[in-house]
């Protein structure tokens, strides 16, 4: 019973590769009509009747689906989903899970690893890598494998601040609390946060020398100068000497100008399951567009103003707020809302990143997709693909004389579309006014319109990213990076800065960001 039974299987197999060399051979003779008639003739010739039979009762191998990838935090419960797995003559099927890969440290294991939603909890931040077979009891599965990366968010929930007072009581800082939810079938997280961070600076000589030559440093300063002192530990919030000017924040931590940072008392909602955008790609906006892991708001590169106002060339906040911004890189709006338009050596020193390898996880994109710090791998900073216009004479990105910015790029992604005439901005040799006062070289690199996109650029991989500021590789999945390049030692910023003039995923309903075009 047992030999006659196994011996159609047996049979049936080596008939089908009977079958493929014949086809094999028939595509290797070539030629014409006669020798794929040939290769007909064969398999009829083996007996069309019983093949038929015996393929019905065939078994059909089952396929294995471990969903989608998720972003979770440390100490998160996170749920699989391996019930999109199938198996076409509908038997039942049986699961079987394994954790591939792990971060450095972690000593998570699987939950129900034989379940259809096996269970994980991050113990490390960083990649799981998980991957399900399925079974139908006669046969096995391919392999699929899906990604579960999790982000140590700054959570304290009785840390207040020293500086930043509200009825006489330090305001709470970081994050203060994390809860995932759905609804209208995507998957989010909340994370509430008050939005003040909890940065402590030791300020280096040349911190102390960068805040002296301030070009308004006299009257920015009581006395012309810092108070704070090279290789002093200074918290936020901390005053170091800044005068405040009329209504504006009356800390001296901030240069005179913005609002002081307040309590944002900010739940905002981030997808768990990013997806790419589908169609046209969203533009990033004014207001928070990110979160960092302390709970800092991510801007973009603008600010809303422009040259003149006439919104033709638009500023670029890291260059035209070069002044008003604190020691960590960061300041608030008007709504006291404190936030990073730009790589923050604040956040690199209290997120460890010290690029002995890719950097960490700083925080997440509205989109779901996460920001990475500045690092590749070991001391290779990620490169932006976004290119600064040479305004000289020749120039194809010019505008036919030396310096002068008469015209704008057809289109940001596509230089060979030429340029077009447009109210002219400031030449290139001249200099312009900040909202606070101080004068800054108009060279190429200050206007939004100063940038066009390189696809070569991305194109050569490694450490060169897409028009988003992102890419993926190592297993990551898809991320962003902090943009920076090293002037003397230190990590200036880069166009676009974090995530690019465009999302690379879609903006779900609830998450806190909206399309900007
Ligand atoms: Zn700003
Ligand atoms: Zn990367």
């Amino acid at each position: 019973m047992q030999l006659s039974s196994q011996f159609p299987a047996y049979f049936l197999r080596l008939r089908g590769l009977a079958l493929l060399l014949s086809v094999g051979l028939a595509l290797t003779a070539c030629g014409g009509g006669g020798s794929a008639d040939d290769g007909g003739t064969v398999a009829d010739s083996s007996g069309g009747a019983p093949a038929g039979g015996s393929q019905g009762s065939q078994n059909a191998a089952p396929i294995a689906s471990a969903g989608e990838d998720q972003y979770s935090f440390v100490g998160a419960t996170v749920t699989l989903d391996g019930r999109g797995s199938s198996d076409a003559d509908g038997d039942s099927l049986s699961y079987s899970w394994t954790l591939a890969e792990q971060p450095a440290g972690s000593h998570s294991s699987l939950g129900n690893a034989t379940s259809a939603s096996p269970t994980l909890v991050p113990d490390q931040s960083g990649n799981y890598l998980l991957r399900l077979e399925v079974s139908d009891g006669t046969e096995i599965s391919n392999l699929d494998e899906v990604s579960v990366t999790a982000a140590e968010w700054l959570l304290n929930t009785n840390v207040r601040s020293s500086y930043i007072k509200s009825n006489g009581n330090g305001v709470l800082v970081n994050v203060q609390g994390l809860q995932t939810s759905a609804s209208a079938g995507t998957h989010y997280l909340t994370v509430a946060t008050t939005g003040i961070p909890d940065y402590k600076v030791t300020l280096s000589q040349s911190d102390v020398d960068w805040l002296n030559n301030r070009p308004k440093a006299a009257s920015d300063f009581y006395g012309g100068v810092t108070s704070a002192k090279a290789g002093e530990a200074i918290a936020f919030g901390q005053n170091i000497g800044y005068k405040p000017v009329g209504s504006s924040c009356s800390l001296g931590y901030w240069p005179p100008g913005p609002a002081c940072p307040s309590n944002q008392s900010a739940q905002l909602k981030l997808p768990t399951e990013p997806a790419p955008a589908g169609g046209t790609a969203c533009a990033t906006s004014l207001n928070t567009i990110g979160l960092m892991l302390n709970g800092a708001a991510v801007f973009n590169w603008q600010d809303g103003s422009s040259y003149n106002n006439q919104q033709v060339w638009l500023n670029l906040a890291p260059v035209f707020e070069q002044y008003d911004v604190d020691i960590c890189q960061g300041h608030a709006q008007q709504q006291g809302n404190y936030h990073h338009h730009m790589y923050s050596a604040c956040l690199q020193t209290l997120l460890e990143d010290n690029g002995s390898g890719h950097s960490p996880i700083y925080g997440f994109a509205a989109d779901g997709y996460p920001i990475y710090g500045p690092y590749t791998m070991q001391g290779v900073l990620a490169k932006s693909a976004w290119i600064k216009r040479d305004y000289s004479a020749a120039s194809v990105s010019g505008c036919g004389a030396d310096g002068v910015r008469s015209c704008q790029l057809v289109d940001q992604y596509d230089l060979s579309k030429g340029t077009q005439s447009v109210s002219a901005g400031p030449d290139t040799d001249t200099n312009v006014t900040t909202m606070s006062g101080n004068s800054i070289a108009a060279v190429s690199g200050i206007y939004f319109e100063d940038y066009y996109y390189d696809a070569a650029l991305t194109a050569m991989g490694g450490e060169y990213l897409d028009q988003h500021n992102g890419h993926d590789h190592d297993g990551l999945g898809y991320h962003y990076h902090v943009t920076a390049q090293s002037v003397a030692g230190q990590l200036q910023p880069v166009f676009p800065y974090q995530v690019g003039p465009t999302f690379y995923g879609e903006l779900p309903a609830d998450t806190f960001a909206s399309c900007g075009n």
